[in-house]
């Protein structure tokens, strides 16, 4: 490409909210044919509400969520910050903060150890079948559970429901018609990760990845000759973002780690865009020749 045209594409993606932050970005993003989405903050807004606390031991529906919101209170992931905020009542301060990437928070309030995560924090704990059948109800319609325990005790779970973008649908059947293929890759639970991929017509969905999982899913669609765009926001797509032959970060629900892992940022969230990019960039390399 022309110096010339690189100019001007770059400058036609900056009017559409996209700050491209490596040179050479544009002309990479031409040749992809397959994108893989980070799912909570990317297709959806990534601010989930709570939707039921539940409880199944001593501890009150009150206590559970109030110790899960202390533990929760540094929290940077979009389920703690969605606890606390939602819970919207003052916070006990907590001590020894822990955060297990894709799993969850342990921390000590009160004295007392407490997890708050998803089933992979909850290693030893013993989840009754009436419980598994209960969030089960949950899980089929899409909702994230965060199971709360404290001092070993498992004490509840707070059920949280996330909104899909509404431009999300439309993005990706944009996709289909100039040949670009949307694969699902989620820290998410399988039921959540199936339930939005097939809202939005997503037909390759991979749930429960660690960040490693992600930045191996893309590497061996690379290995095997593609050419990935891979999209996120959280420290956890960080990895992902830089494996993949272009990173693209959201910009406003974005975590500062994963802005800078990428190679394109995404200013204003609007991902109803990303299809616009992608035909400017082989518009861009067609042109030149
Ligand atoms: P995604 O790929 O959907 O953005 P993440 O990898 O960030 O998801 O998180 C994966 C899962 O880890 C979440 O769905 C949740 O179950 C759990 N998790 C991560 N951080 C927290 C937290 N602070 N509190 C509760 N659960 C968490
Ligand atoms: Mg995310």
């Amino acid at each position: 490409a022309t110096p010339t045209a690189i100019m001007a594409a770059i400058g036609n993606a900056t009017k559409h909210g996209f700050l491209v932050r490596e040179g050479d970005a544009l002309e990479r993003l031409a040749k992809v044919s397959k994108i893989t989405f980070d799912k909570t903050g990317t297709l959806t807004y990534g601010t989930p509400k709570v939707t039921a606390v539940k409880s199944v031991s001593a501890y009150s529906e009150d206590e559970i969520y109030s110790y899960a919101a202390s533990a929760e209170h540094m929290s940077e992931h979009p389920i703690g910050k969605a606890i606390v905020r939602c819970y919207g009542q003052k916070t006990v301060a907590c001590k020894d903060f822990k955060m297990s990437l894709g799993e969850g928070v342990t921390a000590t309030v009160n004295g007392k150890v407490v997890k708050a995560g998803n089933l992979k924090l909850m290693e030893g704990v013993t989840i009754s079948k009436e419980l598994a059948n209960a969030a089960g109800k949950y899980l089929n319609e899409g909702s994230t559970i965060t199971y709360v325990v404290i001092d070993d005790v498992l004490a509840g779970y707070i059920v949280l429901s996330d909104t899909v973008r509404e431009e999300s649908k439309d993005m990706i059947a944009a996709l289909g018609k100039i040949d670009v293929h949307p694969v699902l890759l989620t820290g998410d639970n399988k039921n959540a990760a199936e339930t939005i991929a097939s809202q939005l017509g997503i037909s390759e969905v991979y749930a429960n990845c660690l960040p490693e999982d992600k930045l191996n899913y893309i590497g061996k669609y690379q290995d095997g000759g593609y050419s990935v765009c891979m999209i996120g926001d959280g420290i956890n797509d960080a990895p992902a973002l830089k494996k993949a032959y272009v990173g693209i970060a959201m910009g406003g629900v974005g975590s500062d780690i994963a802005v800078d892992a990428a190679d394109i940022a995404l200013v204003n969230d609007e991902i109803k865009e990303l299809p616009h990019l992608l035909s400017l960039s082989k518009r861009m390399m067609t042109t030149i020749k």
